[in-house]
């Protein structure tokens, strides 16, 4: 295959991985192959990355995976001067502004590493180039190897791909959560005394794949908040399973995108709210409640601590309220000391969703109008049934804030 080839195949390969990228919606691929997406950066700028792999020859088999060894297809791998090269040539025609590099695993995990860090090495030392490189960590790397990609990437990422080894024995056979869990915990050790080992500091992130192995929502969330407070994990990704054709999960239903968005609206809450898995509320089969948003869900199981009167709450409790998020509940303790707010519209103008907010709040002693309705059904203790009433369709479903 010559050059343009491999990017074409190495980087459509590399699009099932979030862990760089905004989201799907933003790929773009232009007339020659390659795909480049936007991703926010640690400092929140948000810059075009090369997302590509650095093989696609894979000694692993991993059930729902297009790269797996069983599967009969041509395979690529750039040569580390190779890949540098080309991208040295699309940074300097200003088409890309960072590297996001990852791979299938070929040879052993530090040999196709060894690659991985010699490519970005080569972008350092010979190309000076000083911006954002992200390396994705293999499954079964050494700590030698883990080590010297935190000395040349600005971040890394190892995918867990499930929260338990039960889950992840269905996903991908060859894999051990401990393997995958290691390097997590080391890079988080190189993060926090890494002075003089020289590591850049911009952090590490993982991706779950959801659905296709049966694991509960709760559980990945479980894990998920257990990452970000032991491990220190800037982010985790989550990615509903879409089967692929030439997989053996190939028959195997995609997952819902409602419930991706879910995971993502809770994780937010972890990270931005305080939130804990312990007053997450999940149906029968330990899954998020697809109709409502889960802060939404939050505030309807639990009524007691409603209405709050905007007037007086504090942070804390203004943050509770389905459509106040973290800049509109500053706004409103700011706006509040020029004079009490007294109407949805007043709550509106600084930024709070009013409609939502609505029937959880009262404003200068009074209830919003609309409230009694679902106030009732709280009171009937019939919260999911009042869930149904709020459900929105997906064109209005918003992240927080
Ligand atoms: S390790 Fe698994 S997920 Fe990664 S490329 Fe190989 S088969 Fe695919």
């Amino acid at each position: 295959m010559d050059t343009i080839e491999k990017v074409q195949t190495l980087g459509e390969a590399a699009r099932y991985d979030l862990c760089g990228a905004c989201g799907e919606s933003h790929r773009v691929k232009d007339d020659m192959g390659r795909w480049i997406y936007p991703a926010a950066l640690p400092d929140g700028k948000t810059v075009k990355l090369l997302k590509i792999l650095l093989t696609n020859a894979c000694d692993n088999n991993c059930l729902y995976c297009l790269n797996r060894k069983d599967r009969d297809f041509p395979r690529t791998s750039f040569k580390p001067e190779e890949l540098a090269y080309l991208f040295d040539q699309l940074y300097r025609a200003e088409m890309v502004q960072g590297l996001f590099l990852s791979s299938a695993v070929h040879g052993s995990p530090d040999r196709t590493m060894e690659q991985m860090i010699a490519t970005a090495e080569i972008l350092r030392r010979k190309y000076l180039y000083r911006g954002y490189i992200h390396l994705k960590i293999l499954p079964g790397a050494s700590w030698g190897c883990v080590e010297r990609a935190t000395q040349v990437a600005d971040r890394v990422s190892v995918n867990l791909e499930a929260p338990r080894q039960k889950w992840l024995r269905r996903l991908s056979p060859d894999k051990e959560l401990d393997d995958l869990l290691a390097p997590l915990r080391w890079v988080k050790h190189l993060l926090e005394d890494g002075g003089e080992r020289r590591v850049r500091r911009a952090g590490q992130t993982t991706q779950f794949v959801v659905g296709a192995a049966g694991e509960p929502d709760k559980e990945i969330l479980q894990t998920t908040e257990r990452l970000y407070r032991e491990l220190k994990l800037a982010r985790v990704y989550f990615s509903a399973f879409q089967p692929l054709e030439g997989t053996p999960l190939e028959d195997r239903p995609a997952t819902p995108l409602l419930r991706e968005h879910r995971l993502y609206q809770t994780d937010f809450l972890f990270r931005k709210y305080g939130f804990s898995p312990e007053e997450l509320v999940f149906d029968e089969e330990g899954n998020l409640p697809l109709e409502a948003d889960p802060k939404m869900v939050w505030a309807l199981n639990h009524p007691h601590f409603f209405p709050v009167e905007v007037n007086r709450a504090t942070k804390e409790e203004l943050l509770q309220v389905p459509g106040i998020g973290p800049k509109s509940a500053r706004r409103i303790i700011k706006g509040r000391r020029l004079g009490r707010l007294r109407t949805l519209e007043d709550l509106q103008r600084l930024g709070a969703v009013a409609k939502r907010a609505a029937p959880f709040i009262t404003l200068g002693g009074k209830r919003p109008a609309f409230q009694l309705s679902l106030w009732d059904a709280l009171s009937a203790k019939t919260p999911h049934k009042a869930l149904a009433t709020l459900a929105l369709p997906p064109s209005e479903l918003v992240y927080y804030g």
